[in-house]
């Protein structure tokens, strides 16, 4: 009795709840439209995911929505370069390139980098990524708001997704149960139903929210300074050069012959009292931080040279140039800007309807240059499958295929996450032994180029 009691509640719940929905529906002025897919956040993950499935054959019957929260502003390649810069892998260039997308960012204009050095403050050993003759393209400097532009751009053509911006969404409900649709609502009252919500909306994700999901994270302490420098004389700047401080790296990505880009991650008070100074002391720290001595143990410089010269005498490839970075002569005024860094992952990036995408999954420290890339992996991977499961007659929202997403891309992120957070907590001390074993692990690595390999092929996916 009280079990049917209880039922019969449970039904009249839903019913209100459904006859609720539907009055909205019918009475207000803001039509619920359903969707196949709904993609939640337009960064440029989400952009580019959208454009990517518009463009699938296999997807072509699928009705697309991306909602973004900020205004659509018109926007034109300006003269000075943005602060905000990502370095992007040959992986993404080539779904880049395969949606039509990259020929606008060549039109425009980006850098090639074609080696990258890495070394260590505290002790001077280097690591070399890319050929010594400067063949072969490591990865891609673009600027944030050109490569969002050129995607967009590119969306236009598919006639199967519908961009809303100034769409802030403020509340998902994902099905239960035997329900079927994820229903939207956004701020402006707009309500939406679809049978699968693609949540790119980023590190503080509301889908990732919705989905109720164990979300590991931490902060790093750190902020990393942006800033567009002026170099004190032209060069052929084909070198991404990182520095790693005790205090965290500092990095300088190549844009033109004379400009780089600077990402340098250092603790919050760091950067405060560094975004405080005049930009003449700023190059001056900057210079520093890039040319300057630290103290450093005697023990780890007799040990790395000795060690150097046993790499020599096996005729272990250690004799690559070392090169010299180049220096600051100023800033961009106004180019500096700081951001907190963080770390976090999702142990979920499926569920019933829902999928999660982009930094919305997962968020790394930048000293690799791999977040976004990260996000674009999860797009061509997304992209495939959601494609398989149309073309052998499932649901777009089918729980075997998403789950086939969820465990091949957590096997590559978590490993490309656990790599660079190894780095991070190694490169964050200046402890005697920390940095002995570290720096003769540099010189190993660099002295074996099949192990150089294996990680620039798994950083380029
Ligand atoms: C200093 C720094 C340097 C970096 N350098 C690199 C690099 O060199 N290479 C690299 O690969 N990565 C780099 N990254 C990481 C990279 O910037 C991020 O991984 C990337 O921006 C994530 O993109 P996203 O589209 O997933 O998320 P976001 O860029 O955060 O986009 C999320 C979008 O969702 C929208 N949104 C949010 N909530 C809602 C809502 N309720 N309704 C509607 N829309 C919503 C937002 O408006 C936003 O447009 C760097 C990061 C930092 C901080």
């Amino acid at each position: 009795m009280l079990l049917n009691l209880y039922k019969i509640r449970k039904i009249t719940i839903c019913c209100n709840a459904e006859v609720n929905f539907m009055l909205k529906r019918h009475f207000s002025n803001n039509v619920t439209k359903h969707y196949d897919i709904v993609i939640a956040g337009g960064g440029m993950v989400g952009t580019t995911l959208a454009c990517t499935l518009g463009k699938n054959k296999k997807l072509t019957e699928k009705k697309i929505l991306l909602l973004e929260a900020s205004k659509n502003k018109p926007w034109t390649l300006p003269e000075k370069y943005s602060n905000r810069v990502v370095s992007l892998n040959p992986g993404t260039r080539t779904l880049l390139n395969s949606i039509g997308a990259w020929k606008n960012i060549e039109k425009s204009r980006f850098a090639t980098v074609k080696r990258l050095q890495v070394w260590d403050a505290l002790s001077d050993t280097t690591i070399t990524f890319g050929q010594p003759e400067l063949t072969e393209t490591v990865s891609y400097i673009v600027e944030n708001d050109l490569l969002l532009s050129a995607v967009a751009e590119e969306t236009k053509n598919c006639q199967n997704v519908t961009i809303q911006y100034d769409a802030r969404v403020k509340e998902y409900t994902l099905p239960e149960y035997s329900e079927k649709n994820v229903k939207i609502q956004l701020e402006n009252g707009d309500e939406y139903t679809c049978d699968l919500l693609l949540g790119c909306d980023g590190v503080n994700s509301s889908v990732r929210k919705a989905m109720q999901a164990d979300y590991l994270s931490w902060s790093y302490h750190q902020m990393g300074v942006v800033a567009t420098l002026k170099l004190s004389e032209p060069i052929k700047n084909e070198i991404a050069w990182q520095r790693f401080l005790p205090t965290g790296p500092v990095a300088l990505l190549p844009l033109t012959d004379d400009m780089s880009s600077l990402v340098w991650s250092t603790t919050v008070q760091e950067a405060k009292r560094l975004l405080g100074l005049s930009d003449e002391e700023f190059v001056d720290e900057l210079n520093r931080a890039i040319y300057g001595t630290f103290s450093r143990s005697s023990l780890v410089l007799q040990a790395t040279s000795a060690f150097d010269t046993f790499l020599r005498f096996l005729n272990c490839g250690v004799d690559e140039m070392r090169q010299f970075p180049p220096k600051i002569k100023t800033i961009e005024t106004g180019s500096r800007a700081g951001f907190p860094l963080g770390f976090g992952h999702s142990s979920q990036y499926i569920g019933k309807g829902v999928a999660l995408v982009g930094d919305a999954a997962h968020r790394i420290h930048p000293l690799a240059g791999q977040g976004v890339n990260l996000g674009f992996g999860d797009v061509t991977c997304l992209n495939d499958i959601l494609g398989k499961a149309v073309y052998s007659g499932s649901t777009i929202n089918d729980l075997g295929y998403l789950r086939e997403y969820e465990s091949e891309r957590q096997k590559h992120n978590v490993t490309t996450m656990a790599a660079i957070e190894g780095l991070h907590r190694l490169y964050t001390t200046d402890l005697t032994p920390v940095v002995l074993l570290r720096s003769l692990g540099l010189q190993f690595t660099h002295a074996l180029a099949p192990l150089k390999r294996a990680i620039v092929t798994q950083a380029s996916n």
